[in-house]
């Protein structure tokens, strides 16, 4: 069953149309062609300047991301010999939460982005949750209230440079997201839009109505005239100006990066996941068209609208995944090479009863203790760095299942298959193990660019150029890991973690 195009799709085939990705990250702006089934064609990549002013603080320049994009854009296509003729739409993905206020009139920022990172407005979070608005806050949005998300950033902005909150109220200043930004920019103005994915990101955006809620707007102190219009996330998005690109381009799609990233990894049911392997791991799990009201401290999100139908997911993250590795190589320094861990891992029977809680900024979900503390349990005479090596790799396994576990249980569903990108899916016996624990398929992208991907394909789709069963048939499949430890195994080694993090816990 497929919930997006119910319809009949015209299906047209051109073989020479391609889809441009556009995937602002959070300190690279990035430009992928891809076909229209999906193959990567070519990309480009620029990094963009950090800001730090204060402790805490972390800023973006609006404009220099926007340059950044549009040279990368047209480096894609000069490189590629494409014409922008050849390009029949474009799909955005971006950073999330990072907040954008500009004048409407002269099109600049007001302050530089104040980004998802930032925590000034910590503060300001603590105060209203002392004045008792987490619950209503988490009933509306799906979020908890924290600096996080862009209302408190929108607030920060408002309240701190000069006599913007009265230009706000008279209509003169704009507010977005950054996918909002770059298609304020690249339709010169005309279109002023967000989609759902990212709406959601914001505290702002009621999910269960899917409009921005006034209950809410008056909490932040935010003007509603600031606010986008929230279209689908396979809407019509405006034209990228021939003076940009050399051709008027349509913009199809847009959504905020781990959506996208759930996207192309084709978790279009509901109870299918995906996790992503990176310095952290980023889980998301499709619970269909209701909203799931976590037990476990997850968040709940918009994983996208569209044709005006509801998908919702939870998230949440593991906040030392592949830092694991960093560790060992540069804390510990028993290896060189993250790469090596693999061999290593595989050297040795078994890790000899030990496990390695990489609890190093304490435990996310579904634990919430911030101040536990990191730890290596069982250690014997004959424990070699091969069994460190080895249980730190499974320490991020567990970590992944504990989460995949409160997804379940709160979606109430039974995880069969689990989909993964990041770098550290390259290691075989991690994902080997991740199969093992979780008792299910683990299936690494075929496509690494996860994120960039889902974009393309929501593009792709919406501009008829394939339909998502042919899509389905035609992308190439990944490595798959299927489980192999006996139950009683798995119940053992489970058992032996949950004990090792009772352990840390403070
Ligand atoms: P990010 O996007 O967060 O920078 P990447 O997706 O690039 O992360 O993945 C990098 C992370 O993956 C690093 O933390 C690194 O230690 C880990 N990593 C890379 N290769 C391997 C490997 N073969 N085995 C285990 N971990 C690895």
């Amino acid at each position: 069953m497929w919930y997006f195009h119910g319809g009949i799709i015209k299906i047209n085939t051109v073989e020479e149309k391609y889809i441009l990705s556009i995937d602002q990250g959070t300190t690279s702006s990035r430009a992928i062609i891809f076909s229209p089934s999906g193959k990567i064609i070519s990309k480009k990549q620029e990094e963009y300047t950090q800001f730090y002013p204060q402790k805490g603080w972390v800023e973006h320049d609006a404009n220099e991301i926007f340059d950044t994009q549009l040279k990368v854009m047209r480096s894609v296509l000069k490189e590629t010999g494409i014409s922008p003729e050849q390009i029949a739409g474009i799909g955005i993905t971006n950073q999330r939460e990072t907040t954008v206020v500009w004048d409407k009139t002269t099109g600049e920022p007001i302050h530089k982005a104040i980004v998802w990172q930032d925590k000034r407005t910590a503060e300001f979070c603590k105060r209203l949750i002392n004045e008792d608005y987490e619950s209503l806050i988490r009933q509306k949005t799906g979020l908890p209230i924290d600096s996080y998300f862009s209302a408190t950033k929108i607030w920060w902005i408002l309240d701190n440079v000069p006599n913007a909150l009265e230009r706000a109220k008279n209509g003169e200043l704009l507010f977005g997201t950054i996918d909002t930004w770059l298609i304020w920019k690249l339709t010169d103005g005309q279109v002023h839009a967000t989609d759902p994915s990212n709406a959601s990101r914001t505290l702002l955006f009621n999910i269960n109505t899917s409009e921005w809620d006034n209950t809410l707007l008056d909490i932040f102190g935010i003007p509603g005239d600031m606010l986008p219009e929230v279209k689908d996330s396979n809407d019509h998005f405006g034209y990228i100006g021939k003076e940009l690109l050399g051709a008027n381009i349509p913009i199809e799609a847009v959504l905020g990066d781990q959506q996208a990233a759930l996207f192309g990894q084709q978790c279009w049911q509901k109870g299918t996941a995906k996790n992503t392997y990176g310095t952290g791991c980023f889980l998301l799990m499709n619970t269909g068209s209701n909203p799931v009201l976590s037990e476990n401290g997850l968040i709940t999100t918009i994983a996208w609208r569209i044709d005006g139908q509801m998908t919702y997911a939870l998230e949440g993250s593991v906040f030392i995944g592949g830092a694991a590795i960093q560790w060992l190589r540069d804390g510990l320094q028993v290896i060189n090479d993250a790469s090596e861990t693999e061999a290593l891992a595989k050297s040795v029977e078994d890790s000899n009863g030990v496990y390695v809680v990489p609890a190093f900024t304490g435990l996310g979900a579904p634990y919430w203790d911030m101040e536990a503390k990191g730890a290596i349990l069982g250690l014997t005479r004959d424990t070699t760095k091969a069994h460190i090596v080895r249980a730190t790799l499974e320490g991020i396994a567990f970590q992944s299942k504990d989460l995949l576990d409160a997804m379940e249980q709160d979606a109430q569903v039974n995880l069969r298959r689990l989909k993964v990108d990041g770098g550290a899916t390259a290691n075989a016996y991690l994902m080997q193990f991740q199969a093992n624990i979780l008792s299910a398929e683990v299936e690494v992208a075929a496509v690494s660019e996860s994120t960039a991907l889902g974009v393309a394909l929501l593009a792709s789709i919406s501009l008829g150029l394939i339909t998502d069963k042919e899509l389905i048939a035609r992308l190439s499949k990944g490595t798959k890991y299927t489980h192999k430890m006996p139950p009683e195994e798995v119940k053992k080694r489970c058992e032996g973690w949950k004990e090792a993090v009772r352990r840390v816990l403070s």
